[in-house]
């Protein structure tokens, strides 16, 4: 149910925008944003911020937001991280020059219908060429429509233990790290120096100079502010990039701490 929530407020607040798509280039591989929602959210949902929080950095009680899923072209493969809700991302597939044949992997941060939405088209398997991984943890964790759309793709579901604290590979150029507590099996993944992080952060302006406010979406909202901090300081100290499923246009940007516990996020051009 919590799910839908996320789902209806950001399709009611979603303005029509010609930015679907954006590309960036790592050392091996091309990113490129799907963008199916660009919006607003409200702030009802958060936990922990405090009215001094949301007066500096939700003005109205609202928020930009998103809702991304990524392609990643290798020299050997097309991988897709995450489906969306599955309405826009076949068009911007098709305005990527992919086809849903083409697609060799698809792998999963978590298993929330805005994620997973774009596994089944009309009901079908929609990506018949890709095999599709995702955490044991969060496959375990599976409701009943999420549970459908998986077991569409027979024996081409591939479970796998994400790293603890440092990266390990998955897939191609893809590596995986666990970050529960959004869901209990959310895992992000690492290509180059970016890190794709699903459902690390939900409202931007909130979380990145706040990271222990939560959402109510989080199975385990504790959990997922360690998850957020432990992540956050990873890509600081390491000198990575970050993209996230509900970060606001183009999706990609750079951190860095801001001294007081927080951190700036800086989106790419
Ligand atoms: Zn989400």
């Amino acid at each position: 149910m919590k799910t839908i929530h996320i789902i209806a407020a950001l399709l009611i607040s979603g303005l029509a925008s010609a930015q679907n798509t954006f590309s960036y280039r790592t050392e091996r591989a091309e990113i490129i944003l799907l963008s199916e929602v660009q919006g607003e959210n409200n702030t009802k949902n958060l936990i922990g911020a405090t009215p001094e929080i949301l007066a500096e950095t939700a003005p109205g009680n609202k928020y930009p937001s998103a809702l991304n899923a990524f392609l990643v072209k290798t020299k050997k493969s097309e991988i897709l991280l995450d489906t969306g809700l599955g309405r826009e991302l076949f068009n911007n597939l098709k305005s990527s020059g992919v086809a849903p044949e083409d697609i060799d992997a698809v792998l999963i941060t978590h298993l929330h219908g805005d994620h997973f939405g774009g596994l089944l088209k009309d009901g079908k398997r929609a990506f018949p060429n890709a095999k599709l991984y995702m955490s044991k943890k969060e496959f375990a964790s599976a409701n009943e429509s999420a549970a459908k759309a998986i077991k569409e793709y027979g024996e081409d579901l591939v479970l796998f233990e994400p790293g603890i604290s440092k990266p390990k590979k998955v897939y191609d150029v893809l590596s995986s790290m666990s970050s529960y507590g959004h869901t209990p099996g959310h895992t992000v993944y690492i290509i180059d120096d970016l890190v794709i992080w699903g459902d690390l952060t939900h409202a931007m302006a909130v979380q990145m100079p706040y990271p222990q406010v939560a959402i109510s979406y989080d199975t385990d909202p504790a959990a997922a502010v360690q998850s957020r901090f432990m992540m956050l300081s990873y890509i600081v100290r390491n000198n990575l990039k970050a993209a996230g499923m509900h970060v606001p246009y183009p999706g990609i940007g750079s951190l860095k701490a801001d001294g007081k516990g927080g951190y700036i996020f800086t989106p790419v051009k």
